[in-house]
C-alpha cells in the first residue's frame, strides 16, 4: 500500500497513488488513458474518447439537483517528464515514486506529475465518491498539454453538454484563475552582407552577461534585464564613431526565457581600442546604474579574440543593430480588467548570425488576441523597414479575463465563506488550455482553481498536503452551490 492512502482526503489521494503508477509523459499517456476509461465502465459510468484522444467522462446529476447547470471538471492527463541527472529512472515504463516529507507529497528524483495529476485525481474522486452532491457532471481529461496543447486544439464543439467548466491546473490554494495569456512566436530574418575586416583593425569580444533571465511571462513584468536588448544599446551608441565591425552576435537560447547572456565579436581600428574599452566601462557603470535594484551581477567584459570570419558591410552592420536596438521589448500594455497583470507583452529570446542571415525570435503574449495582433504588426513593419522578411509561428490564443463570470463569482463567494478570507483573484501572462476551450465553446463560462504545488516541471516538484484538502473542500462545495438552469 501507499502511505498516500494515510492522507485526507481519500480516494483523492488513493487515485493520485494510482495515477503514478502508471507511466504518462506527454506523448505517452496511452496506457493512463485506457485504464481510467476501464475504471470508469466498471462504475457504470458513460465513458468515450474524441479524434485526439481526450476522455470525456458523465455522471448524472445527484438525486434533486438534476435542474442545475451542468458542470465539466478539466484536467489534463500528461505530465513533465524531468529527472535528476543521478536518477536512473525511464519516463514511459517507470512507476513515479511519491512519498511524504513533511507537508509535502514528493518524488524520488523525478517530477511528481501533481501537475495535473491532483487535478486528474479530485475529478475522478468526484466520479468515484457519491457522498459529494452535484448537478449533471463531466469530467474532461485532455491530451499533452505540456508539450503542445495537442487535446485542447483537437477539441470539437457540441461534445461536451457543461454550460460552466472548471480547470484544476492552477497552483496556488487560495488564488482562482480568471484569464491567461494566450502567445505567439514571431521571427525575423535579416540577410546580411559581408566583406573581409579591414588591415589594422583589432578584435574583441563583447560579452554582456550575469543578468536573472527568467519566465519571459510571469516575470516580464520585473524589468530585468535582456541581454539581447542591452548588449545592442551599446553597439547602437558607439559603432560608428568607433569604426566598429561586426563579425558575430548571440545571445539568449529559449524564446521564452529572458535572455540573461550575449555576445558579439567586434573589430576596430587599432588606435581606437583604448576607446572601445573605455566606453564599455563607462557603460557598465550606466548600466549598474539604471539597474541597481534588478541586476547585481550584470557584467560587460571586453576581452581580445581571433577570429578569421568577414565582417558585416558597414551598412549591413548598421542595418542589424537599428533593427534590433529598435525592437520593442518587454511590457506593452497592462491591463484594465486584471490590475497589476500585464496584458500584452513580447520577449526579444534568441538572435544568432550566421554567414548571410540574422535570425531574431521573440515570443510574443497577450490576455487579449488583438494584443498579439498589434505586435505582430509593429514587428512586420520594423522588418519591412529594415529590408528583413518576417513569419509569425504557431499562436495559442488567450483566454481573456470576464470581470462578470458567475463562475468566478461563485468561487469567490464559497472561498470566503469555507475559509473567511478573500481570495486573490488572478490572471497569469502565461498559458492554459483555458483559451483553446473558448473557441469551440464560447459561451463557456470558466474558472481555474488547484492546490498549492511548487517547482512544476522539476525534480522539485511537490504538492502541499493540506491545501490539497482546502481544494477539496472548495471544488465539493463549489459544485454542490452550482445554480439552477
Ligand atoms: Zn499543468
Amino acid at each position: 500500500m501507499s502511505e498516500l492512502s494515510q492522507l485526507s482526503p481519500q480516494p483523492l489521494w488513493d487515485i493520485f497513488a494510482n495515477i503514478c503508477a502508471i507511466p504518462h509523459p506527454s506523448y505517452h499517456e496511452e496506457q493512463l488513458a485506457e485504464h481510467i476509461m476501464g475504471w470508469a465502465k466498471e462504475k457504470g459510468l458513460h465513458a468515450e474518447r474524441d479524434q485526439v484522444g481526450n476522455i470525456l467522462i458523465r455522471k448524472p446529476a445527484t438525486a434533486g439537483m438534476e435542474n442545475r447547470k451542468p458542470v465539466v471538471l478539466q484536467a489534463h492527463l500528461d505530465m513533465v517528464p524531468q529527472k535528476n541527472n543521478d536518477t536512473v529512472h525511464d519516463f514511459t515504463t517507470d512507476p513515479i515514486r511519491p512519498y511524504v516529507d513533511g507537508e509535502w507529497v514528493k518524488a524520488r528524483g523525478t517530477t511528481l506529475g501533481a501537475d495535473n495529476g491532483i487535478g486528474m485525481a479530485s475529478a475522478l474522486a468526484v466520479l468515484a465518491d457519491d457522498s459529494v452532491k452535484h448537478g449533471p457532471l463531466e469530467v474532461l481529461l485532455t491530451m499533452t498539454e505540456e508539450a503542445g496543447m495537442d487535446g485542447a486544439f483537437g477539441l470539437q464543439p457540441n461534445w461536451l453538454q457543461a454550460d460552466i467548466l472548471i480547470n484544476t491546473d492552477s497552483e496556488e490554494e487560495g488564488e482562482i484563475y480568471m484569464g491567461c495569456a494566450g502567445g505567439i512566436d514571431f521571427i525575423t530574418d535579416l540577410p546580411l552582407t559581408r566583406e573581409p575586416v579591414p588591415a589594422g583593425f583589432a578584435t574583441f569580444t563583447l560579452t554582456l552577461k550575469g543578468l536573472k533571465g527568467g519566465h519571459s511571462g510571469a516575470e516580464i513584468h520585473v524589468g530585468l534585464g535582456n541581454a539581447n536588448k542591452l548588449l545592442v544599446r551599446f553597439l547602437a551608441g558607439h559603432a560608428q564613431e568607433l569604426d566598429l565591425r561586426l563579425l558575430d552576435f548571440t545571445g539568449g537560447t529559449l524564446r521564452n526565457a529572458i535572455p540573461r547572456e550575449a555576445i558579439a565579436t567586434v573589430a576596430v581600428p587599432a588606435d581606437k581600442a583604448e576607446q572601445l574599452k573605455t566606453l564599455a566601462n563607462a557603460y557598465l557603470a550606466i548600466l549598474q546604474n539604471e539597474l541597481e535594484m534588478k541586476e547585481k551581477n550584470l557584467t560587460v567584459l571586453l576581452a581580445s579574440a581571433n577570429s578569421d570570419k568577414a565582417a558585416l558591410t558597414t551598412a549591413s552592420r548598421d542595418t542589424f543593430i537599428r533593427l534590433l536596438n529598435a525592437m520593442p521589448n518587454g511590457v506593452i500594455r497592462n491591463s484594465d480588467v486584471a490590475k497589476g497583470v500585464v496584458e500584452t507583452s513580447l520577449n526579444v529570446g534568441v538572435v544568432t548570425l550566421q554567414d548571410n542571415n540574422a535570425e531574431i525570435v521573440c515570443l510574443i503574449r497577450s490576455l487579449v488576441d488583438t494584443g498579439k495582433d498589434y505586435v505582430v504588426s509593429m514587428l512586420e513593419s520594423l522588418g519591412a523597414l529594415a529590408g528583413a522578411t518576417t513569419h509569425p509561428k504557431g499562436g495559442y490564443p488567450g483566454w481573456q479575463p470576464d470581470a462578470h463570470s458567475p463562475v468566478m463569482a461563485l468561487v469567490r463567494e464559497t472561498y470566503q465563506r469555507l475559509f473567511n478570507k478573500t481570495p486573490n483573484i488572478q490572471v497569469i501572462h502565461a498559458g492554459l488550455e483555458c483559451g483553446l476551450f473558448k473557441k469551440p465553446y464560447p459561451n463557456m463560462d470558466m474558472v481555474s482553481i488547484g492546490p498549492t504545488i511548487t517547482g512544476p516541471h522539476s525534480p522539485d516538484e511537490q504538492v502541499h498536503i493540506e491545501s490539497v484538502g482546502h481544494y477539496w473542500t472548495l471544488l465539493t462545495e463549489l459544485l454542490k452551490a452550482i445554480p439552477a438552469k
